[in-house]
């Protein structure tokens, strides 16, 4: 099984006058979309940082609501401007949070949630220390498996990397503030819900 190299962009440190910034992140397939998802409707004053990523969308993925797709060439264009907060490398495509529109709505009070991958997660916590991160866990590796085969949206190459992607992910839970599992759905919302609403 090939390792991909993780390419990913570092930031300076951040400061974070009024609102919060708020980090899900985990292993690919543990649920943490459907997680924000159901955040996102039962809390509308939360908001959504939308990230772009090289990725082809998916079936049913509208483009400026799930992510901005956009090419690597522009992705890189990007990246060489300084528009991300946070950028890294995964299963062969690019990732990012975009900057200015998350500092705008911290900047204008705001609990602002990501959605990311575990090398950006990392970069959050260097450039803002005062970031809340929450880390995802699944009740078990092989539920994960069947979580990412069960999607049935990705291909079988994919998938390996995913999966492979996921062990090393998961080893670095102890890393971020809080480890929550997703075994019992609502129970992991109401979790989540009572780290940022106390
Ligand atoms: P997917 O292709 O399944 O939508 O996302 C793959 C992984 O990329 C997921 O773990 C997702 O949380 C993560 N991801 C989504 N947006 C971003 C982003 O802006 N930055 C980083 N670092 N990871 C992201």
């Amino acid at each position: 099984m090939q390792v991909l190299p993780i390419h990913s962009g570092a930031t300076t440190k951040e400061c974070q006058p009024h609102g919060k910034l708020i980090v899900l992140t985990g292993p690919s397939g543990v649920g943490k979309g459907t997680l924000m998802q159901t955040l996102l409707q039962r809390h509308p004053e939360l908001y959504y940082s939308v990230s772009l990523t090289t990725r082809s969308p998916r079936p049913g993925e509208t483009n400026g609501k799930n992510y901005y797709f956009i090419s690597r060439s522009k992705f890189e264009q990007l990246v060489a401007q300084g528009e991300f907060l946070e950028w890294a490398e995964f299963a062969g495509n690019y990732y990012g949070t975009p900057r200015a529109t998350v500092l705008d709505h911290i900047q204008s009070g705001k609990l602002v949630m990501l959605e990311i991958e575990l090398e950006g997660a990392r970069q959050i916590r260097a450039s803002f220390p005062s970031a809340l991160s929450i880390f995802i866990l699944p009740p078990t590796f092989s539920e994960l498996e069947k979580r990412i085969r069960g999607r049935g949206q990705d291909s079988e190459e994919s998938i390996v990397r995913r999966l492979h992607r996921a062990q090393t992910e998961i080893e670095a839970a102890d890393e971020f503030d809080i480890q929550i599992v997703n075994n019992d759905f609502e129970t992991a919302v109401k979790e989540i819900e009572a780290v940022l609403f106390g």
